[in-house]
């Protein structure tokens, strides 16, 4: 059959849930921008990496792995879920791993959801949570977030109205622990809670993307709740603090028949062989967690008083990056950034356009920051920018 490709559209063609989807819009990566302007000194405060770099234990182990990139990885992961299994107590049988966290994000809608059911999440959650549930075709739940001038968490997961919004058709509800971009999280008694009065029918998935960053003394740790709660499934990353977002390597935990149920989806060599050893032995470096946790609340704390004193109103974070009000318009702010080689994140997507998410750098890094944003202060109150 003759099919003009000028007129051929596919868009029919594709399943109804994939029709109404949009896409994912990553951070603006720093080779672009230096292509776009000739420059080479692009400082990516975009996707919250983590601006120490990789685990140095991790990039030694992965040279002895180049030797045997030939071979396919080990499909089960056996070596890092049993290191994994180890460190949350867990039997290997509760540890599956993924491309990224991402990836098991996926693989729970894809194990678990149907265009009969729905999914609930929170105004302002993750975008991988609704793409995710809409690319089965289910139904989005999206729960209003706390309001804007919430005392303690503004813009953060209403908990009540999330387990009111629960019901007979909803199979996942996604809490994120703190949430990106709004950085707001939820204190353990609180998510606890919320936790044991979600129903059999539904399982509830802890996000804790950031664990690491989290202040030792006070930690939120909801993967020692699983035994408790065979519903609950918890995911982890190695893309922030431990420095290997390239790599793309996560995990989740759960109970071992909801692990089995995802393992059938999953495809038989979904993590690399370097993401696997690099993981392993990222798990060891303790003192580079600690680095990261510790120049990470520093910066975080420098933003979230340097940048009122701009008259730009900062939100509470639990993460290694802090969503702004730039008070109007951020794309201004954006841009203005841009030209002076700073990549930020605009969230006009999640509904927020007149704010940013920083992601926290180095001390030098926050410097360079915090002088173009003064700069850009200037001109922008005046109008020129
Ligand atoms: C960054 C992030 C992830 C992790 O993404 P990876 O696929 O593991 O790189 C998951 N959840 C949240 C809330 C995030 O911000």
């Amino acid at each position: 059959m003759q099919i003009d490709p000028k007129s051929f559209d596919p868009t029919s063609l594709a399943a109804p849930g994939v029709r109404a989807l949009h896409p994912y819009i990553p951070g603006k990566p720093i080779s672009e921008l230096e292509r776009e302007l000739g420059i080479s000194n692009v400082l990516k405060l975009a996707s919250n990496e983590n601006p120490l770099g990789t685990s140095p234990k991790a990039l030694a182990a992965i040279q002895g792995e180049l030797a045997e990139l030939a071979l396919y990885p080990d499909g089960s992961g056996h070596n890092l879920k049993a290191v994994l299994a180890q460190r949350h107590g867990v039997d290997p049988s509760c540890v599956t791993l993924g491309n990224g966290s991402n990836d098991v994000l996926v693989l729970l809608a894809e194990a678990f959801l149907t265009p009969q059911d729905k999914a609930v999440f929170s105004q302002y959650c993750f975008a991988v949570y609704p793409i995710a549930t809409q690319a089965v075709g289910a139904e989005a739940c999206e729960v209003p977030a706390l309001a804007d001038d919430h005392g303690q968490m503004p813009l953060g997961h209403d908990l009540n109205a999330m387990a009111a919004a629960i019901d007979e058709r909803t199979r996942l509800v996604f809490v994120a622990n703190p949430n990106n971009p709004t950085g707001t999280w939820l204190e353990a008694d609180a998510l606890e809670a919320f936790v044991a009065a979600v129903p059999p029918h539904c399982l509830v998935v802890v996000d804790e993307a950031y664990f690491e960053y989290q202040d030792p003394a006070h930690l939120v740790d909801a993967s020692t709740w699983i035994a408790r709660y065979p519903n609950l499934v918890v995911s982890r990353t190695f893309s922030k603090a431990y420095g290997l977002a390239g790599l793309r390597v996560g995990y989740l935990l759960s109970h071992p028949k909801v692990a089995d149920l995802v393992n059938r989806v999953r495809q038989p060599f979904n993590v690399n062989s370097l993401a696997l050893t690099a993981a392993q032995a990222a798990l060891t470096d303790d003192e580079f967690i600690q680095q990261a946790r510790d120049m990470n609340s520093a910066g975080l704390a420098r933003l979230q008083r340097a940048l009122p004193e701009l008259g730009l109103r900062t939100y509470p974070s639990a993460g290694n990056f802090v969503l702004v009000d730039m008070g109007g318009p951020a794309k201004p702010w954006i841009d203005g950034l841009l030209q002076a080689g700073i990549i930020t994140r605009g969230v006009a997507n999640y509904g927020l356009p007149n704010h940013i998410r920083i992601t926290i750098g180095t001390p030098q890094q926050m410097d360079r920051l915090l002088q173009e944003l003064q700069r850009l202060r200037g001109q922008i109150s005046q109008g020129e920018a």
